[in-house]
């Protein structure tokens, strides 16, 4: 050991103070309690990650291993060189209670396309105003789960995680589930059981993931066009001590280092945004699940010897096959008087302009009492996402061709 500590490059090159700005109240919830956003220093360089821990109140392992990552690995955030901030407790009210929940009984993360909560609110005006190009969204998962106990299971993966699978989507092809690989092979060399997010169907069948764009790796993806992370911490089991409690929160930890390490080394920082889509391009508005090509592995303990092992698993629903495209119109009319699809659209911050306007620019279609959203607008794919259902109703939105098309 004979290395001079003088020479080694992360102790002359950091600063001797580096002051981080003060926390930020963004908001807070029904109850008054605020919520914070921080940042390691001035949030400008991107790419810019925001990392959100704590959407689930009976999930205390996220904030935990958030808190370690900014404890033991700070000096190593910063020379990254990326904006980095952090909600350290989404839903601070039941973080407080040990509950899922917001104290209305509000689901935050089934909450990002309708944003009924003042805390969906929240970070929804955060993601709209930091425009952060990475989202890493932070939970917990239990090692008991009824369909893998019938096969003699509990799964004991340390660190699951997802990233967006809704179709509409648009990422490099393969990019996604390449990276994946990548932060799971990184971690398995730092000796951390790592695999992709997976429910255990009742049924006994086993999908990736969601396509549901009600949650915030979908929402946010599709919305403000930011690559999005599920990063889940396994729940210790009744029987697991502080030792093995510790080295759960580490191995969420070190996902996240991964992860971030990974963003801070790609040759060109992906946009903060996606361009506005354009009037016929094609969208695809719902998928269904086909059986991957390969197996998925899956590391469980056999309920019966005790053993911890790696299972490869055949059939698993693992590829989003798009069941429908549409053709994006120039724009979609919604009558006012639909408030449940114009409201959430409104606190989304979606642009419109008045039907007569519209009109009055020789658009056809529009009642004088349409709120109009046109397409070409930051995350406007989304709208097709979210209006296309209901545009087969007859009272519900409609599509409006471009003028003269
Ligand atoms: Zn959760």
């Amino acid at each position: 050991m004979s290395a001079d500590v003088r020479t080694l490059p992360w102790l002359k090159a950091e600063p001797a103070v580096v002051t981080a700005p003060p926390p930020l109240r963004v908001g807070h919830t029904s109850l008054g309690t605020p919520i914070w956003l921080e940042s390691l220093g001035p949030i400008a360089p991107r790419p810019r990650v925001l990392l959100v821990a704590g959407q689930h109140g009976d999930e205390p392992e996220g904030p935990a291993a958030l808190r370690a990552l900014l404890e033991q690995d700070r000096v190593e955030l910063r020379r990254l060189g990326l904006g980095i901030a952090w909600i350290a407790e989404a839903n601070p009210d039941g973080l407080l209670r040990g509950t899922r929940a917001t104290p209305e009984g509000i689901d935050l993360n089934r909450d990002h396309a309708t944003l009924a909560s003042p805390e969906a609110r929240v970070l929804h005006r955060v993601f709209a105003t930091f425009a952060p190009d990475v989202v890493l969204d932070l939970h917990g998962y239990p090692s008991r789960r009824a369909a893998a106990l019938a096969r003699g299971w509990l799964l004991d993966d340390d660190v699951l995680l997802a990233r967006a699978t809704h179709p509409a989507v648009v990422d490099e092809p393969g990019a996604s589930s390449r990276t994946l690989e990548e932060v799971v092979d990184d971690l398995s060399l730092e000796g951390v059981a790592a695999g992709e997010y997976r429910l255990f169907q009742a049924a006994g069948r086993v999908r990736l993931s969601t396509l549901g764009t009600d949650d915030l790796r979908n929402a946010v993806a599709l919305r403000y066009g930011a690559e999005t992370w599920l990063v889940e911490g396994r729940h210790p089991r009744p029987d697991e001590g502080p030792e093995e409690r510790r080295r759960l929160v580490d191995a969420q930890r070190r996902a996240l280092r991964a992860i971030l390490r990974r963003v801070a080394a790609r040759p060109r920082p992906s946009p903060a945004r996606r361009a506005a889509p354009r009037p016929g391009e094609e969208i695809a508005v719902a998928a269904s699940w086909a059986r991957r090509s390969r197996p998925l592995p899956v590391t469980v303990r056999d309920v019966r010897s005790g053993h911890r092992h790696r299972v490869d698993l055949e059939g698993v629903l693992g590829e989003v096959e798009p069941t429908r495209r549409v053709v994006l119109p120039a724009a979609y009319a919604v009558p006012a008087s639909q408030r449940g699809l114009t409201g959430p659209l409104l606190r989304q911050g979606f642009s419109f302009t008045a039907g007569r306007d519209y009109r009055a620019d020789g658009g056809d279609g529009a009642a004088d009492d349409d709120l109009v959203f046109p397409v070409d607008q930051p995350g406007g794919a989304a709208l097709a996402v979210w209006l296309e259902r209901a545009s087969a109703r007859a009272d519900g939105a409609h599509r409006l061709d471009a003028p003269g098309a």
